[in-house]
């Protein structure tokens, strides 16, 4: 007998259903309360006793039932060497394994993953073309990777981000690491506008604009966001730039001169 579930017969058979599990549990209860053996005694931890018998497993097959009836006919047949004595010294434990079903041939046991990690254009803005698609970057001067969690795109908002130069003769490595609640997109069209109009008063600016740079030169991508405030994502950005080294080396030299008081 079958309903399905919100059919209009589904809640009487699920009331019923409950009814009878509700009552399945009254009855095990009234056995332990019967019972003369005291609680603690169930509640001990039970030693299990080593088992010697040799497993056999056969997919199962509602005509297999006689393999039990064989092993046991045969044993003494093992029993007569002395070596498969010692090895099947019982009759060997039979056990069946689940032959294949509609189920099992259909249904998948895991969802697949569908969310990648790293930053991905979402095709419709000018930043598109500048994004790096990648989920871990290496860490300048040393043999270690920084890894990326989750999926972004140009239209998140509330990330720190990173630029990196693909000049090959770039010096400092061209790495500048900032933060913004805003877009990704809206923060990159302020980048952009400070290069195109060769506007040097940003680090990035000054970067970009000089000698055998051009704007094409830029790849970005999000290292975090999700931040839960403000100075979460602040503080994050400064841990990145000292891991990434940009205070030194970087193009985020600025801030450095900024936090020193250095005009
Ligand atoms: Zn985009
Ligand atoms: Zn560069």
């Amino acid at each position: 007998m079958g309903s399905a579930i919100g059919s209009k017969m589904a809640p009487p058979y699920a009331n019923l259903f409950m009814a009878q599990l509700e009552e399945n549990f009254l009855v095990i209860d009234d056995q332990i309360h019967n019972s003369q053996i005291p609680r603690d005694t169930l509640l001990d931890y039970k030693e299990k006793t080593e088992n010697i018998r040799v497993p056999i497993v056969v997919t199962y097959n509602p005509q297999l039932n006689i393999i039990r009836k064989i092993a046991r006919d045969l044993q003494p047949m093992l029993h007569a060497d002395t070596r498969l004595k010692q090895i099947f010294l019982e009759l060997p434990l039979l056990f069946y394994r689940q032959p294949p079903n509609l189920r099992k041939m259909i249904v998948r046991s895991a969802l697949p993953t569908t969310t990648k990690a790293g930053t991905f254009p979402c095709n419709r803005c000018e930043t598109c073309k500048y994004i790096l698609c990648k989920d871990q970057v290496p860490i300048p001067n040393t043999q270690k990777v920084y890894t990326i969690l989750d999926y972004y795109s140009c239209a998140s908002c509330n990330v720190v981000y990173m630029f990196t130069c693909t000049t090959t003769s770039c010096s400092t490595g061209g790495i500048y690491i900032g933060e913004t609640g805003q877009k990704l997109r809206t923060r990159m069209n302020h980048h952009r506008h400070k290069i195109n109009n060769k506007s040097c008063d940003t680090p990035v600016g000054q970067h970009f604009c000089s000698q055998n740079h051009s704007l094409q030169d830029m790849q970005i991508l999000i290292l975090k966001g999700y931040f839960k405030t403000e100075r979460e994502r602040k503080i994050y950005e400064f841990k990145c730039m000292e891991l990434f080294n940009t205070l030194r080396q970087g193009l985020n030299l600025e801030i450095k001169q900024n936090c020193l008081g250095i005009p």
